[in-house]
């Protein structure tokens, strides 16, 4: 069921969006090469709980990080390790939650550690571009497939992928929770878009085909031909005008 929220949950989800957003900022500003992705999920972990609110992901079906960190060709739900370096070069996707008075904020961003190739820096740029096209199709009276749409006819215009089988999703008190949000579709179709539903939109878009797999712990996703990925997200406050991005910061 579609929740629209009331004036108590969005106070409570600004919150939680900026602690999220600010996290996501932290995280960022630690990929440097040699860094662990541990070191990045202490990070963050430290800085949601110094916040008085609780990192939306830890434990969440299991999973044992703060937050996902993804690196190169790996799309989402990667786990932090100590054993996992981050080298010169590499492009590292993270996904942050922090749940405030029973609300969760959700927001990923791909960060570019020290120089990265042409290529990379392009998919970067088009994937955050892409997340921007489809919020702002994210106003009352909109359908969902606007914001698909928007997303994929930019990503596929360049050449990339979008992936099919991972989505975005409303949030509120459940990290996931109806509707979902696909980053494809079509325009005028899908449900009716509501004043006041919270959705995380997420695009993840591939330099190759948007064929995506599971590896062996369960989690990691990776594309299917090896390609680099980005992802970009935020949570998103429907309105009647501009939609509200609850966690940029
Ligand atoms: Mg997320
Ligand atoms: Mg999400």
């Amino acid at each position: 069921m579609i929740q629209i929220k009331g004036e108590n949950a969005i106070a409570a989800m600004r919150i939680a969006g900026r602690i999220t957003g600010e996290a996501l900022y932290l995280g960022g500003q630690a990929v440097k090469d040699g860094v662990s992705t541990k070191h990045i999920d202490d990070i963050i972990r430290h800085h949601i709980e110094k916040c008085g609110a609780v990192p939306s992901f830890l434990g969440y079906g299991g999973f044992p990080g703060s937050a996902c960190i993804s690196i190169n060709d790996e799309v989402i739900h990667g786990i932090p390790s100590k054993d996992r370096i981050i080298k010169d070069g590499d492009i590292v996707s993270i996904d942050v939650g922090a749940r405030y008075r029973g609300y969760h904020g959700d927001s990923a961003c791909t960060f570019a550690c020290g120089s990265v190739s042409d290529e990379a820096k392009r998919l970067m740029e088009a994937t955050e571009r892409s997340f921007y096209l489809g919020a702002a199709k994210a106003v009352a009276g909109n359908r969902l497939g606007d914001i698909g749409a928007a997303v994929q006819e930019y990503a596929e215009s360049l050449g990339y992928g979008v992936v099919r089988q991972y989505v975005g999703h409303g949030v509120g008190r459940e990290l996931h929770e109806d509707p979902e949000v696909p980053n494809f579709g079509r325009a005028g179709h899908g449900i009716r878009l509501y004043k006041n539903m919270t959705i995380a939109i997420e695009p993840m878009i591939t330099q190759g085909s948007y064929e995506v797999r599971v590896g062996r712990d369960g989690w990691l996703v990776t594309t299917v031909d090896g390609k680099l990925s980005c992802h970009y997200e935020h949570t998103v406050l429907v309105t009647e005008g501009e939609p509200e991005l609850l966690t940029k910061v």
